[in-house]
């Protein structure tokens, strides 16, 4: 039983805080702390009276890290669960530092002015957390997150070594709307309009940004484009996993989807990089943002699937052997349980276990870690046990 601190109520957040009060053995307390009260306080007065778990809300600026740490400080957390935006990384993990709290996110740190993603910066934390006894668990959502633990458990359950991993991402669901994104749109536009990249022998291949298409049959859904992406799992992955020789990431687009993407970008509507607008500074991408369907509204418009999972190829006693764990997620059944979309829902399910690992002690070890890191078992029970049940296929059809 333990108390946990949840800073971000987006999609992702909300989804987080229903499964923390389904699972009122392991939490208690939640307290949901983002910039914008009367979202906290909306889902308290909605989750009230349906769990036993207690819930607070306050209203945080995670960007300042003093008042964090004194609400941290105030509030006496077992664990903070990082679910605003990547910006806030390093200042909320500087949080957890000066309070001597736990810390748990599901995406890497990214410089507002910079559209980079590495693990570098995080990674830098691992001689402080140390030194402090204290767990940060990084990537905790699906991807990155159960894709990582999908290896480790590939690793010590079916392969001597693993050689070749697809990471393979696909989005069949349908909300109606020409363009909308499953998440943050400002995130979301960031990472697929980036150059993509893949790890080869030791180094990274960069390709154009959806230069390569390959498609794939996905079990449960059926043949869909999907575009080769640069994702933040393969950094981590190319150190954990030993015997690695090619990490690739492919995710689902429609065409509908790259029509606009395209449009959007040729105009300058993509970009970062501030313009001057009726005497005030704006930043494109972030003035589009407030044009797009709010993600957390998608839930009740979007119908389909969504299959996630990892295609291994390595070896096993001497011998050739294929392997994919995956998971597929209804979008409407997530609606129906916490009323968010299944990419809300596949991302804020494996953060609340990550949560309720390091809580209990499971998964605490003094240091900066990857989830590929920690004995995957637990977590896939946990998997199974809270939403996400995952498959194997022995013999897979692997992508060209
Ligand atoms: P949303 O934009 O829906 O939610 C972000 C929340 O964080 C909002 O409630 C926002 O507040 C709050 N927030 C933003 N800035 C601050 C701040 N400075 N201080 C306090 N709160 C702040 O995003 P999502 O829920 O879609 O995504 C959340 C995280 O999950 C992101 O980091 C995203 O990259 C990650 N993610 C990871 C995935 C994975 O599989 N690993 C997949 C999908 C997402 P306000 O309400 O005021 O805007």
């Amino acid at each position: 039983m333990g108390k946990i601190m949840i800073v971000g109520c987006g999609g992702v957040g909300s989804v987080a805080v229903h499964k923390c009060c389904q699972n009122s053995d392991a939490f208690s307390e939640v307290v949901i702390a983002s910039r914008t009260l009367s979202k906290c306080d909306a889902l308290k007065k909605k989750l009230e009276g349906t769990t036993k778990t207690k819930i607070t809300t306050a209203q945080v600026d995670a960007d300042d890290t003093a008042v964090l740490t004194e609400l941290i400080r105030r509030e006496k957390p077992d664990v903070l669960l990082n679910l605003a935006l990547p910006y806030q990384d390093l200042l909320i993990m500087e949080a957890c530092l000066a309070a001597g709290v736990h810390y748990i996110d599901t995406a890497n740190y990214e410089p507002e002015d910079t559209a980079k993603f590495e693990y570098k910066w995080q990674w830098e934390y691992r001689e402080r957390f140390e030194k402090a006894g204290l767990t940060a668990l990084l990537g905790c959502g699906f991807d990155p997150g159960v894709t990582g633990v999908f290896s480790a458990y590939a690793l010590k359950h079916y392969f001597d070594e693993i050689n070749y991993i697809d990471i393979l991402d696909c989005n069949a669901g349908d909300n109606g709307y020409p363009f909308a994104t499953n998440f943050n749109p400002e995130i979301n536009i960031r990472e697929v309009s980036a150059n993509g990249s893949y790890w080869e022998d030791g180094h990274w291949v960069e390709t154009k940004p959806m230069e390569i298409k390959r498609t794939y049959d996905f079990p449960e859904i059926g043949k869909k484009d999907m575009y080769l992406l640069h994702h933040e799992e393969i950094e981590s992955l190319a150190v954990n996993i030993p015997g690695i020789k090619r990490i690739r990431f492919f995710m689902t687009f429609s065409e509908s989807y790259l029509t606009h993407l395209k449009c959007l970008e040729d105009v300058g509507m993509t970009s970062i990089e501030p313009v001057m607008y009726g005497g005030q500074e704006i930043i494109p991408l972030q003035f589009l943002k407030t044009l797009l369907p709010d993600p957390a509204s998608l839930g009740p418009r979007t119908k389909g699937k969504t299959n996630i999972g990892c295609i291994f190829v390595g070896k096993k006693n001497g011998k050739e052997k294929k392997l994919y764990i995956y998971n597929t997620c209804d979008h409407q059944e997530c609606y129906k349980e916490v009323g968010s979309q299944a990419v809300a829902y596949t991302t804020g399910v494996p953060a609340m276990i990550g949560a309720m690992l390091v809580m209990n002690g499971t998964w605490r070890r003094p240091g900066v870690f990857n989830v590929e890191e920690f004995d995957p078992d637990p977590f896939m029970d946990a998997l199974n046990k809270w939403g996400l049940p995952w498959k194997i296929s022995e013999n897979p059809k692997l992508v060209d």
